[in-house]
């Protein structure tokens, strides 16, 4: 059987919740999902890129939609000769400066330090006012990331 992780990584790749915050985050995404086999707000040591695992990888400029697969190969090794602290690129299609963390991930996909995991949260989505819920406690926006291994 594969397993699921649902990664709530906030939308700023430096930040982090203090201790607090993360118990109060974790409290609340066990009651919305009492059939999880684990909950944890996991820190890493450095900027750390979280995927969709086996789903397909698909990336657009989210200017103009270009296909930037081939590309966002190269552009991710270079960030990770920075361990990921800088995520700043141009565009190679209509040469606009973003970050990689801007990009137009088919599969969502979001840099960050920690990230709040579900493990095996026992349902396919998340309710935007569950979202909402679990960002108050934590203090920041949350990007959802779905991954399946
Ligand atoms: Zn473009």
């Amino acid at each position: 059987m594969s397993d699921t992780f649902l990664r709530l990584v906030p939308t700023d790749a430096h930040w982090h919740p203090d201790e607090a915050a993360a118990t109060a985050a974790v409290k609340i995404a066990r009651g919305l999902f009492p059939l999880t086999e684990h909950v944890a707000v996991e820190y890493e040591e450095g900027v750390t890129f979280f995927d969709a695992g086996a789903n397909t990888e698909s990336i657009h400029c989210s200017f103009c939609g270009s296909d930037l697969e081939d590309w966002w190969g190269e552009a991710m090794d270079q960030a990770a000769g920075s361990r990921f602290e800088n995520l700043s690129v141009t565009t190679p299609c209509c040469h606009k400066a973003t970050s990689l963390n801007d990009l137009r991930y088919v599969w969502p996909a979001a840099f960050g330090v920690c990230a709040l995991t579900v493990v095996n949260p026992g349902v396919a989505s998340l309710a935007s006012e569950q979202l909402r819920t679990i960002e108050q406690a934590m203090g920041s926006p949350l990007k959802v990331i779905w991954q399946h291994l």
